[in-house]
């Protein structure tokens, strides 16, 4: 995906703000901040988004999830709120699937 933004902040061809990296998922700021805490997860791998999952995308799913939870918690969050946004119609900009975590409020 030459011209995906977030395979680029992915490969670090495009700076961020990283709270986390692993072989399979990148942790980063969002640039806009809808919350006192927003941090956006992210495969590596590219997928569009929820909607063009596969079967064999469980455990890459699994994983977002998990690494939410962890750096909630290290975060000091109590609670927080996770988002998918799917397609145009469904508010998603991005067309690289990312989780948002948002709290701190
Ligand atoms: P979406 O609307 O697709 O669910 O969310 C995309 C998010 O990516 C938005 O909250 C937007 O602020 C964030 N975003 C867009 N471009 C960049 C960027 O270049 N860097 C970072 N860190 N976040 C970005
Ligand atoms: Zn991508």
């Amino acid at each position: 995906m030459n011209d995906c933004l977030f395979c680029k902040i992915a490969k670090g061809e495009i700076p961020s703000d990283v709270v986390f990296e692993d072989d399979d998922v990148k942790i980063f700021k969002d640039i806009h901040p809808k919350a006192p805490i927003h941090y956006l997860i992210i495969p590596k791998a590219h997928i569009q988004s929820i909607a063009h999952l596969e079967a064999d995308h469980n455990d890459i799913i699994a994983k977002l999830i998990y690494a939410a939870k962890r750096e909630a918690e290290k975060a000091g969050l109590k609670g927080y709120k996770l988002s998918f946004n799917v397609g145009k119609e469904g508010g998603q900009e991005v067309d690289h699937l990312h989780l948002h975590v948002l709290g701190g409020w």
